[in-house]
């Protein structure tokens, strides 16, 4: 017989994932499981236990996979988490962290960026002519930090909408006279979404009209109480014109850095995300990619989304030609087939000829399915299927600030052991485009109360599959949430027997051992059901049954009247009298 298949399974894992780990069609699993008398989608997790049983019953020898990772792995971030969870620790290496400063347009995110750049540029590390390519590398103090380059948080959005987490940690610019203005708190609703650090640098302290303790206040308002106020948020106070304070933003970045140890494996296969791609006269598709996992090589093959290509050059932000590139590097690569968008993914292939096969069944994929996004309706959805989605993300945008508060207090008391819902924006005025972005890269829904939509949110909304609510009695729309968060319950499970049988006579069996002989008292016996072993009041066994018979055949169920031999896992003791109760787990509709 041949050999089977070891496999690793985590302690929970989801039926996509044992699929994938299986190398069979999740349909199968699914199908296997129901037979179990367990329904579940393709996302939900399932234990090892369960996963096990499926395993083994398509023929795989299941075990138990190593923890590899530490419990505080950036667990709330998901790339991140995906690259980690996939490498052995001992492979692991630190790599800089990535860095993305957002702000209020004109607070100075551009010149922060410059100051650093020609910091490096200062150093003689470079030939001195640096080019946007999206991102740059500095050092400081021997240790390097990768900045990406395109400010503010429209960028930065894009990327998370399209799955990406490129950004370790978010330098908050605001300028000190000016102090905390629309565009830096929406800056900061993104950064906290995407569960990234923040610094603030307090920008423009040069300046006469500087008031940098205002602006303190102001943070302390919106819950980033400075370090110095007894918070845990580092400010930092800054002029990129006078270059005052640049070391110190620094040594923030590097603390900060310390906290978060982002870590890759530089001998994975490489992948990371896009930051910029064009398309150039003469040059072809030139793109800027964000390595985060393995060292790219020229000569390598990349394939993002629809788009592949060998790459025939690489350059780092300083225009020099390099052969590799490690993780946190960006880098120009030429040689790609098409301009991907930022914030897509890439990966490495063995061969132009595996790329171009990817890319055409991505290329179908793409046009058969319709983007299917965030809606209440979906949350609904979940309630049949039982959805991995615990979190249920809401904006809410009302008409004055007197229906606003009571609207956000009702949401916060609405408890739920197994469900949070986090309100990552609740403001006052119109619905935005910005509300849009901000929803759209966290998966969230938006609740309107008694007010309008800007139009460009509006096509915004359609685009993204984003579902924008609208309501005018507070009651409504707190029910709809009530109703969506028991949606989102964990499945609960109920045994239910099915057959009670009783033991006649034991058979000894070469190989397999002691086998009841039973008389199926009432309902059936199923092969896939699990079994109990009752003597009296007493519970002998419980677990999968391993065999049934009837005469000399294995079956699969057995009806009312009819006599069988069965046996309930590796239990052997039976005795005459005692009962075997078979029984299914199926899952209770809420
Ligand atoms: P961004 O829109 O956030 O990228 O802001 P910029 O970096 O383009 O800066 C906007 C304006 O503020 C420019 O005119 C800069 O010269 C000026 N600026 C930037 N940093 C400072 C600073 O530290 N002090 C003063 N006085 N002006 C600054």
């Amino acid at each position: 017989m041949a050999e089977k298949k070891t496999i690793e399974i985590p302690d929970f894992i989801t039926v996509r994932d044992l699929a994938t780990v299986m190398d069979v069609s999740p349909i199968n699993i699914i199908k296997e499981l129901m037979g179990n008398g367990i329904m579940v989608n393709i996302n939900q997790e399932i234990d090892f236990d369960t996963a096990s049983i499926v395993a083994e019953e398509m023929g795989f020898d299941p075990v138990e996979l190593e923890e590899e990772v530490e419990e505080d792995d950036g667990s709330d971030r998901p790339e991140w988490r995906k690259i980690l969870a996939s490498e052995k620790k001992k492979n692991l290496e630190d790599r800089p962290p990535v860095i993305t400063m957002l702000g209020h347009v004109d607070h100075g995110k551009t010149s922060l960026l410059d100051v650093f750049r020609q910091a490096n540029v200062a150093d003689g590390e470079a030939g001195g002519i640096t080019q946007h390519i999206g991102a740059y590398q500095t050092k400081y103090d021997g240790n390097t930090v990768t900045f990406l380059d395109t400010p503010g948080h429209a960028a930065f959005t894009q990327m998370r909408a399209r799955g990406a987490r490129a950004t370790d940690i978010a330098i908050l610019v605001v300028a000190a006279d000016d102090g905390l203005m629309p565009q830096t708190r929406e800056a900061i609703d993104h950064a906290k979404a995407a569960k990234v650090p923040i610094i603030v640098a307090l920008n423009k302290i040069d300046l006469p009209t500087a008031q940098p303790d205002r602006a303190r206040q102001q943070l302390v308002e919106v819950g980033l109480t400075p370090d110095n106020w007894d918070g845990d948020t580092l400010v930092v106070e800054v002029s990129a014109k006078e270059n005052l304070g640049i070391d110190d933003l620094m040594e923030a970045i590097l603390l900060t850095n310390e906290d978060i140890n982002p870590q890759a494996n530089p001998e994975a296969s490489p992948s990371g995300t896009v930051l910029e791609a064009k398309m150039e006269r003469g040059k072809g598709v030139t793109a800027t990619v964000l390595v985060q996992n393995g060292t790219l090589k020229v000569g390598d093959t990349l394939i993002i989304n629809e788009h592949y290509g060998r790459i025939k050059a690489m350059y780092d932000w300083n225009g020099n030609r390099v052969k590799e590139a490690g993780p946190s590097m960006p880098i120009q690569v030429s040689g790609l087939n098409g301009a991907p968008s930022p914030g897509d993914q890439f990966k490495v292939v063995e061969s132009e000829k595996v790329a171009r096969k990817i890319a055409a069944e991505i290329e179908g994929n793409k046009k058969a399915a319709k983007s299917s996004r965030t809606s209440l309706d979906d949350f609904f959805r979940q309630l049949e299927g039982g959805g991995e989605n615990k979190v249920l993300r809401v904006i809410v945008k009302a008409d004055v600030q007197g229906s606003l508060e009571p609207i956000v207090s009702s949401l916060n008391k609405i408890e739920n052991e197994e469900v949070d819902l986090e309100i990552l924006r609740a403001d006052t005025g119109n619905v935005s485009e910005s509300d849009v972005m901000l929803a759209s890269a966290s998966e969230a829904v938006i609740l309107a109360f008694n007010t309008n939509i800007d139009s460009a949110a509006k096509l915004a909304a359609v685009s993204d599959g984003i579902e924008i609510r609208e309501y005018n009695i507070i009651y409504r729309l707190l029910e709809d949430i009530e109703k969506a968060l028991r949606g989102l319950m964990a499945p609960r499970f109920e045994q239910v027997v099915i057959g009670r049988a009783e033991v006649r006579a034991i058979f000894r069996i070469r190989k397999i051992g002691n086998i009841a002989g039973c008389l199926m008292r009432q309902g059936e016996g199923r092969r896939n059901a699990n079994g109990r072993v009752i003597r009296g009041k007493k519970l002998l066994a419980d677990g999968k049954i391993s065999s049934l018979k009837h005469l000399q055949d294995d079956v699969r169920e057995i009806r009312e009247g009819f006599e069988f031999g069965v046996q309930v896992g590796d239990f052997e003791d039976y005795e005459e009298g005692d009962i075997i109760e078979f029984y299914i787990t199926r899952q209770v509709q809420p």
